[in-house]
């Protein structure tokens, strides 16, 4: 979808004065794009009708960059779809929340149970996860383990008891134990059916939670939108967590959800393991389906896991064009910490399409070690002027790195195209990146 939308804004770009037809041409684009994004059909209608309408005004036709304020006018929109501000979760201040998950088998429930009580241990709640599928089989004991490994406690009662008398055991136990929070994992099913909405309806009438969420598979893009909506007509729903969006969705679920049901994305899932869980933020998505990138999301992940200090200090790294060998090396732990760097990449600014060409530096593995033994084998000189590196100096480097040539050229190709990346993204984000090092 990026890709598509950059393509139909680049044409935009270079004009110098737009005409109604340029911008119908450029909308056009826009609309397929969408639709092949799986976007609502009449979600499409309704917006690209709203931006023509205010891209073919006359502060937009006069004014110096008129493709500029046509993709502005586009990210508003984008962002006003998804309901413009960052919806959070209602948290009772008459404790213990609880937080009703719901939604179809293999959409995710269970993981982001279990995120969701991470993320809100984090924030120094006290949450108590509870099994209350007793169809699937493992079920519990998945719960189980993904308690185990975050360190919440997990309330269950077996496989053979009803899961309303479970919800209502679970809720007795966390106030019991002082949990302020009560995460109530339920059974899915393969459709929508009467069954499992009667057996929902029966544990939100038992135990009232404050706040029913509803986890959706993105890749599944439109269905997840007609599930969304009948779990709304059905049960009612305060909100949505869109699970899966690392994968290679088309967005349009995405887009959607909150135009047809009138809920708002609360959260998304972004990875199997269990802290690939961000809120969600209209803004920062409408950028990133443009293309745009997400830094504000990268620098939030980064404060997360390293201090805001070395925070700090990485953005500028980012930032900054001239970027060694030296910045490589120490950037490497931070890096580490914060994830996989195709992860990092998705982030960034117009990433999208390099993330293929380096999605595999493998941050962990076997590769990363010799990485490492490389720069660490190369003189400081040489790490910070890599031009100096002629045959002998990669010759000795190899030796002493224990690889070969070839392995350090890879290397030297892969720094150049970071630094290629670096040039684009400070490119698009204001160009601050001029300064010179030490500066
Ligand atoms: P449930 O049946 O709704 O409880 O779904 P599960 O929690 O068991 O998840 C089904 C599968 O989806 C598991 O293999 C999860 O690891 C995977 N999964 C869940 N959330 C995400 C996500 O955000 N990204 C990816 N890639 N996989 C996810
Ligand atoms: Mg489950």
């Amino acid at each position: 979808l990026s890709d598509k939308l950059q393509n139909a804004f680049g044409k935009l770009k270079s004009k110098g004065k737009l005409s109604e037809k340029d911008v119908k041409d450029a909308m056009r684009e826009v609309k397929l794009a969408l639709l092949e994004a799986d976007v609502n059909f009449k979600v499409v209608k309704e917006f690209i009708k709203k931006v023509q309408e205010r891209c073919v005004g006359q502060e937009v036709m006069q004014s110096l960059t008129p493709g500029q304020h046509v993709i502005k006018i586009v990210n508003e929109e984008l962002t006003a779809l998804m309901g413009d501000v960052q919806s959070k979760i209602m948290i009772s201040s008459k404790p213990p929340t609880v937080i009703m998950m719901v939604g179809l088998q293999g959409a995710g429930k269970t993981t982001t149970s279990g995120k969701l009580g991470g993320y809100l241990k984090k924030q120094g709640k006290k949450p108590l996860l509870v099994a209350c599928d007793v169809y699937r089989p493992a079920a519990i004991k998945q719960l189980q383990v993904v308690g185990e490994k975050l360190d919440i406690p997990v309330f269950s009662m077996g496989d053979k008891e009803n899961p309303v008398n479970i919800a209502k055991a679970g809720f007795e136990h966390a106030k019991a134990n002082s949990n302020d929070i009560v995460i109530i994992d339920t059974a899915g099913r393969l459709h929508v059916d009467e069954l499992l909405m009667d057996e929902l309806k029966n544990i939100k009438a038992e135990v009232k939670p404050h706040e029913i969420l509803l986890t959706v598979d993105a890749m599944t893009g439109q269905d997840a939108v007609n599930v969304a909506e009948s779990f709304n007509e059905a049960l009612g729903i305060d909100g949505v967590v869109l699970t899966k969006l690392d994968g290679d969705t088309r967005g349009g679920a995405a887009l959607s959800i909150r135009a047809v049901t009138n809920k708002p994305i609360k959260f998304i899932g972004m990875g199997e393991k269990l802290d690939d869980i961000e809120p969600f933020h209209p803004d920062r998505m409408a950028s990133r389906i443009l293309g745009m990138g997400d830094v504000l999301s990268l620098i939030e992940k980064a404060q997360e896991t390293v201090d805001l200090e070395e925070a700090k200090k990485l953005e500028q790294k980012l930032r900054k064009q001239e970027f060694d060998f030296e910045d490589l090396l120490s950037q490497f732990e931070q890096i580490q910490k914060m994830g996989s760097m195709e992860k990092i990449l998705g982030m960034m600014p117009g990433m999208g399409q390099l993330k293929d060409q380096l999605g595999n530096v493998d941050l962990n593995g076997k590769e990363m070690k010799r990485t490492k033994a490389i720069i660490q084998s190369m003189t400081i000189e040489e790490r910070r002027n890599p031009s100096i590196l002629n045959a002998s100096r990669k010759k000795r480097i190899a030796k002493g790195s224990g690889t070969s040539v070839q392995d350090v050229n890879r290397l030297i190709k892969q720094l150049n195209e970071m630094k290629k990346m670096m040039k684009m993204f400070t490119g698009m984000t204001g160009g601050k990146g001029k300064k010179k090092r030490g500066g």
